[in-house]
């Protein structure tokens, strides 16, 4: 199948412009003045067309605090499609009796069913030393970012600094990622819950401090997951001016939320990890953003609903922590940064596609509008209005933290692939059509 895009704006990183995109089977053939004879054709008049959106961090059928998140890899991945994610990355699930090949073949095989294309960072739970075998050995499966946790000693999850060390050498040799979730254990209130009293902004400063040091001793890039608060930001911007090599990524939740909710009837839904913050934090990252000093903004997608979370109303050292994402990212990006003049479009190209594509290793197949690129295309009609409702939305939960929030721009067709997996308002992907995408390279 061909087909041949005209009248559109083409967004990347570096360039806004009018250019015709012509798509042969599943990739990009051509830009520029591309024609072509027998292509079917789409007129893209009055539409920006974005690379494929990279959401570089997603939880579908994570089981959490005895239950799982809300989304499984068929529900989520409809959202994504709807979302304009043509690539999502979810994490392996960690264990001490589970060995990393092992784990990812397990994920393989679960996230069979997803409509979108997907890979996976190894979550490092539970791992030792004496497993420094497993990282070559999945560097052979198409992973090679690695996560860890600095917070959570109470379920085993953290990894003490040590261990960190003599993983992060490893990972380095194989020219991997270490994804850290940055939050310093000794200044958390584990029994307070996900909330900013119980997990200030001065745990994730240290930790950031931490890794910041390791990876500069270490010489390994090293992605710091969801950043919240200025704090954090600002010691993850010190650490890189001596020399360590950091990328960062902060999520919706943070440039879009604030602590207020808390304080609201329904504030409990609002759990996350890390908690949300100020409006001095928003607009630190904000800042950020266009200065594109962070590679990536990500969903941290990880939903529970309100039957999942109300139990827990009373008893917040319990209650499943994690917020939906995935569906609203680009909109909600596209609206608050583009819309209020915060970000330019070409920022938004570098945040949610090309940074997080070149972050883990699948540039320039995903995150791109060039020949030989996958042909994974969004469009957005900019000037067209909507407001968001848990119940439109194709999520498995039944609240959106963005309700009522009215939002410019919209999404009217999604290419994966060169096939529409979305289009008008209605998905037309079929279950199993996402491939798994190992890093390239
Ligand atoms: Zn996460």
């Amino acid at each position: 199948m061909s087909l041949l895009i005209h009248g559109g704006i083409v967004v990347t990183s570096h360039r806004v412009g009018p250019a015709t995109l012509y798509v042969e089977g599943e990739r990009i053939a051509r830009v520029g003045k591309a024609s072509a004879k027998s292509a079917e054709t789409f007129n893209a008049n009055g539409l920006l067309i974005f690379p494929g959106v990279v959401d570089a961090h997603v939880h579908f059928a994570l089981p959490v605090a005895g239950t799982r998140s809300a989304d499984d890899f068929h529900t989520g991945s409809l959202a994504a499609a709807a979302g304009g994610v043509t690539t999502f990355i979810d994490f392996t699930l960690g264990h001490p009796e589970v060995s990393l090949p092992e784990a990812v073949e397990r994920r393989l095989s679960e996230a069979r069913v997803s409509v979108v294309d997907y890979s996976f960072h190894a979550e490092m739970v539970g791992w030792r030393p004496e497993r420094l075998w497993e990282i070559p050995a999945v560097r052979e499966l198409g992973v090679r970012s690695f996560k860890f946790y600095l917070a959570y000693s109470d379920s085993g999850r953290r990894t003490s600094l040590g261990d960190l060390k003599v993983a992060m050498e490893a990972i380095r040799e194989i020219g991997g990622v270490a994804m850290v979730h940055a939050e310093a254990d000794e200044l958390v209130d584990q029994k307070g819950g996900p909330f900013p009293w119980a997990r200030p902004a001065l745990s994730e400063e240290v930790a950031i401090a931490e890794v910041g040091i390791l990876a500069r001793r270490t010489h390994c890039t090293t992605y710091v997951a969801h950043i919240s608060s200025a704090s954090g930001l600002s010691a993850l911007l010190s650490a890189r001016s001596a020399g360590a090599p950091l990328l960062g990524e902060t999520c919706p939740h943070y440039l879009l939320l604030d602590e207020s909710v808390y304080s609201r009837p329904d504030g409990h839904l609002f759990s996350v990890t890390p908690p949300l913050r100020t409006r001095e934090d928003q607009e630190a990252l904000w800042r950020s953003l266009a200065r594109r000093r962070l590679q990536a903004v990500a969903t941290d997608h990880c939903p529970f609903t309100r039957a999942q979370k109300d139990p827990y109303r009373e008893h917040p050292e319990r209650i499943p922590s994690g917020l939906p994402g995935v569906e609203t990212l680009l909109p909600l990006l596209f609206s608050a940064g583009v819309g209020s003049g915060r970000l330019r479009p070409s920022d938004l190209a570098w945040l949610l596609s090309e940074g997080p594509a070149r972050a883990f290793g699948l540039w320039p197949k995903k995150g791109a509008v060039q020949p030989n690129s996958d042909a994974d295309l969004v469009f957005i009609d900019p000037k067209a209005t909507w407001t968001i409702h848990a119940k439109d939305l194709h999520m498995a939960v039944d609240f959106s933290p963005y309700e009522g929030f009215s939002v410019r721009g919209k999404i009217v067709g999604v290419l994966s692939r060169g096939e529409w997996v979305y289009r008008d308002g209605e998905i037309l992907a079929r279950p199993g059509r996402g491939k798994f995408i190992p890093w390239q390279k």
